[in-house]
């Protein structure tokens, strides 16, 4: 049985009463638009695109959700940029951190819709939206009103779950300074319920203004950190399915700290896991803009769409992937392609050929 296929009906097992109610699934997948997008990063798009696939073909609602966070902070500059340049920008929001071509909307829309287009190249269906939206929504206002009332119970379980010990002045939301538009740099001081009072001063990698403020945390103004904001998103986005690569899912890892706010702070209850591994580019992870055809856009150019696909389906999530641009792994993919499309026209879609159907569009 395709590892796709199994993954459906442990989903269909957990999510049965909502199927059996006619309520959408919702799937979830994000990147942070911080620089050029590695092709690593399309592992998890492909994972949830076959289980939204696999869904449709059992004609079971859901919705594809991918998230360009463009709301987390620039907390390091791509080493094809000017380092001097975009040092100011360090903590920044990355949605305020001017588009390294001028042209662009901003830094994170320079590299997220490079990279949105490669989603689409790939032919999933897919609705697309910012953090920042959410956040300028209002959507987050109840998960921050959450965190803030309940700091010491968030720091408990970072040390519970994790073994990280957060001082007692340590607060679960940061606001964006209002005049030095940082968000790294701040420290909220007090909340009365409707305004926080907030200090921006030094921190390691960046420095802030020394401003003091007092101001709302709602609708845009302040930003819960990741681990609660992943546990938020759940919550807010009502979240079903959701993988990450599998240095998240360790014993005390990121995963398992939004598990447990999400379920002890939030009163919700977490998605569906599909731990994945890395995607290596010769036997190596690498990061975002290291190295010739390991970005997302250059490795898309490389390969038509469904050899992309086969690229990132062809081994089970918890496999690690391998890949060499300039070595034999293109001429061995298009071997397994060959085999792929034998046994699919000589057996049909049930034994060896079943990944057949996931690689070519479709689309019914
Ligand atoms: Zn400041």
């Amino acid at each position: 049985m395709l590892w796709a296929d199994e993954l459906i009906q442990k989903i269909k097992e957990t999510y049965a009463s909502k199927i059996d109610a006619g309520q959408p699934l919702v799937i979830r997948d994000e990147k942070t638009a911080s620089g050029r997008v590695h092709v690593g990063s399309l592992r998890g798009v492909v994972i949830h695109g076959i289980i939204s696939e696999a869904l449709r073909e059992q004609n079971i609602k859901h919705t594809y959700l991918f998230e360009i966070n463009d709301f987390d902070p620039m907390d390091g500059i791509p080493p094809s940029l000017d380092q001097e340049l975009y040092k100011t920008y360090l903590g920044k929001p990355l949605c305020t951190v001017p588009s390294p071509d001028g042209k662009a909307k901003n830094f994170a829309e320079y590299y997220g819709e490079e990279f949105i287009e490669v989603i689409r190249e790939l032919g999933y269906e897919v609705q697309f939206y910012r953090s920042s939206d959410v956040y300028k929504s209002g959507k987050y206002n109840e998960t921050i009103t959450l965190a803030l009332n309940n700091a010491a119970k968030i720091r408990e379980i970072y040390e519970r779950v994790s073994g990280s010990v957060r001082g007692e002045d340590w607060n679960p939301v940061q606001v964006v300074c209002e005049n030095c538009g940082k968000v790294s740099t701040t420290k909220i001081t007090g909340f009365d319920g409707t305004e926080v009072s907030y200090t921006c001063g030094n921190i390691e990698w960046t420095n802030g203004c020394a401003h003091t403020g007092k101001i709302s945390p709602f609708n845009g103004n302040a930003k819960l950190p990741w681990k609660v904001e992943w546990a938020a998103k759940f919550k807010v986005m009502g979240v079903d399915i959701e993988g990450g690569g599998k240095d998240h899912s360790t014993k005390g890892g990121s995963r398992q700290v939004a598990e447990a706010i999400a379920r002890e702070v939030f009163n919700t209850v977490p998605p569906f896991n599909v731990p994945y591994e890395f995607l290596h580019i010769k036997g190596k992870k690498m990061s975002s803009s290291k190295g010739a055809g390991s970005s997302s856009r250059e490795m898309a150019d490389l390969l038509p769409p469904h050899m992309l696909r086969l690229l990132l389906l062809q081994k089970p999530p918890q496999r690690v992937l391998d890949f060499a641009p300039d070595g034999d792994t293109v001429p061995i993919l298009y071997d397994a392609y060959d085999r792929l499309a034998d046994a699919f026209f000589t057996s049909g879609s049930d034994g060896d050929g079943r990944l057949f159907t996931f690689i070519h569009f479709p689309k019914t």
